[in-house]
């Protein structure tokens, strides 16, 4: 499903985009999908890769830009009347019902004025039973070192308060958007292999399924630190057989994170 909808080119914009007159708002919602495992993968995280799907749909209309930090793509969205930002930071969009992919086509021709996006009031904040009443990141606005799904695209190695709070997790989160009663939320079930399958990965494997699973593109040792984590969370039998080889690994993303587990084990 896809929304757009245009304004004029923003004044911020003008030096950056010389001639261009209008800017198209597109949001864009991707079935939600979730893993068939214990361990878990965020929706984006599963195929199809949103910024090939976002470029495709705004192929030929004018510079394509997507996941930037230019300006601030959900307030665009906004003043183009696509949706409003909700508690948890994200744009809802209420004729998706979710909270969509954004992207933004800037054009010479004049994209037609329509009115913004109302300030958005949730419903209740926090509503009760959801991820913005019971997520630390959200506690005191969004705190983004506290977020999940930051924390499992960081560089370098985990402490041990950070790797027993990515949980289950080990590309992004969902929770706001699984739990907050305005989306719709009904995800596919992707069939994954098993945790040790992430802990054992080889550089050529790794390779390998990198078009298949586009959360790979945060690399190998990312993805190894962040199911040694998991693995602890979930407390694998393997898991403790897996951090003693892990204290070794040339990565220290790795092996610091492996050497901070085991201490508590
Ligand atoms: S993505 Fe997850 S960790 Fe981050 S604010 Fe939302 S619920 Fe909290
Ligand atoms: S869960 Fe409730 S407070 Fe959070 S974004 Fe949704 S409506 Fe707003």
């Amino acid at each position: 499903m896809i929304l757009k909808k245009g304004l004029p080119l923003p004044e911020c914009l003008k030096e950056r985009f010389p001639g261009a007159e209008g800017l198209v708002c597109v949001a864009v919602k991707l079935p939600p999908k979730e893993t068939d495992q214990p361990y878990k993968v965020a929706s984006s995280g599963l195929a199809p890769d949103y910024h090939d799907v976002v470029r495709d749909i705004c192929a030929g209309q004018g510079e394509v830009l997507c996941d930037h930090s230019y300006y601030g793509q959900k307030e665009m969205a906004r003043r183009a009347g696509l949706g409003a930002v909700a508690r948890n930071g994200l744009l809802w969009c209420p004729e998706l019902k979710c909270f969509p992919y954004l992207g933004e086509i800037v054009t010479d021709r004049p994209a037609e004025a329509v009115s913004a996006g109302s300030l958005f009031r949730c419903p209740a904040v926090p509503c009760k039973n959801s991820a913005c009443a019971s997520c630390p990141a959200l506690k005191d606005g969004f705190c983004r070192e506290l977020c999940i799904s930051h924390i499992t695209q960081k560089n370098g190695p985990f402490s041990y308060d950070e790797a027993v709070r990515i949980g289950y997790n080990i590309y992004g989160c969902d929770l706001c958007q699984q739990t907050c009663p305005l989306c719709r939320w009904e995800p596919l079930r992707v069939e994954m292999p098993p945790l040790e399958f992430w802990l054992d990965i080889s550089k050529a494997g790794f390779e390998e399924n990198r078009s298949r699973y586009p959360f790979l593109w945060i690399g190998r040792n990312k993805v190894r630190r962040n199911a040694l984590a998991a693995a602890y969370n979930l407390r694998l039998d393997c898991a403790e057989e897996y951090l003693k080889k892990a204290a070794g690994d040339p990565s220290a993303a790795v092996s610091q994170t492996a050497s901070a587990l085991l201490e508590h084990l």
